[in-house]
């Protein structure tokens, strides 16, 4: 099994011995696609720009020494190419330095995030099988546990199921990596932490707001989430080692780049996308 470590935490051949939170959600919505990514044969395309911003964001927040690695490392995608603003950095890291100045100086930011441990990465056997997390910011001291959100806004996240737009925390299905984590965080230290999602907008100037999970509504969202794992991981295991056939749902992005024309069938009994 690999050894996890800051370099090789996201290197794909790492999912072959530990699931984590984005591969398992992965595999539910298609089983296809979530295979071709981890074995290289399919890269998504969807924004990049917005997952960079989040990690830009996230080593802000991190240190100063992490913040500049990660610059100089994408500089290329940071800086604007073209037009009167070449060589300085593209709007969105504009807009993104706001958040990071909003949260380092913000007082409650100051007293809670910003002293715990940062990217800690947490292993545990969940039902049988190893995962992995990484921590944003851990206070092992006090109990806690804090993970940064950046999202374009609170509340307007497309849900392709419901056909809705739904708070940012039920799109993500942050619950269920909340529940993971706080397994993996005691099973690597011996210590039951309390979740804290901080929540933060691409708007200007963005809204922020911290989350936890006391309520017994999120209690029992975060034990139905474990719930969730425990019966599905089995078979998504299995598909990922070759033992069983993955299922393709038909009409995500990667599916549709495998879409090709048979003989007609009749509309009304066609099995229409949701
Ligand atoms: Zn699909």
């Amino acid at each position: 099994m690999i050894e996890l470590t800051k370099e090789n935490y996201y290197d794909l051949n790492t999912l072959y011995d530990y699931m984590d939170k984005s591969t398992f959600l992965d595999f539910d919505k298609c089983e296809l696609a979530a295979l071709a990514k981890i074995n290289g044969s399919w890269k998504p395309t969807s924004n990049p720009e917005a997952l960079l911003v989040g990690n830009y964001v996230h080593s802000a927040l991190e240190s100063d020494e992490a913040h500049e690695a990660f610059i100089k490392e994408n500089e290329s995608s940071i800086l604007s190419h073209s037009g009167t603003s070449k060589g300085k950095p593209k709007k969105a890291y504009k807009q993104a330095d706001q958040m990071i100045q909003a949260l380092k100086s913000d007082e409650w930011f100051k007293d809670h995030y910003a002293p715990g441990e940062k990217e800690v990465i947490v292993t545990g056997e969940l039902f049988g099988h190893q995962w992995k997390g990484k921590i944003d910011s851990l206070d092992l001291d006090n109990g806690v546990f804090y993970d940064l959100k950046t999202t374009a806004d609170f509340t307007k996240r497309w849900n392709e199921e419901s056909r809705q737009r739904e708070p940012f925390i039920y799109n993500g299905h942050y619950e269920l990596q909340m529940a993971v984590y706080q397994q993996l965080i005691n099973q690597t230290f011996g210590k039951m932490c309390e979740p804290v999602i901080v929540g933060i907008t691409k708007q200007t100037p963005p809204d922020m707001q911290a989350f936890d999970f006391e309520s017994d509504g999120a209690k029992a969202a975060m034990a139905n989430a474990l719930e969730v794992v425990k019966n599905k991981q089995d078979h998504f295991w299995n598909v990922l080692m070759g033992e069983e056939p993955p299922k393709a749902c038909g009409h995500c992005d990667y599916c549709r780049t495998k879409v090709h024309l048979t003989d007609p069938v009749p509309f009304d009994m066609y099995d229409w996308p949701e």
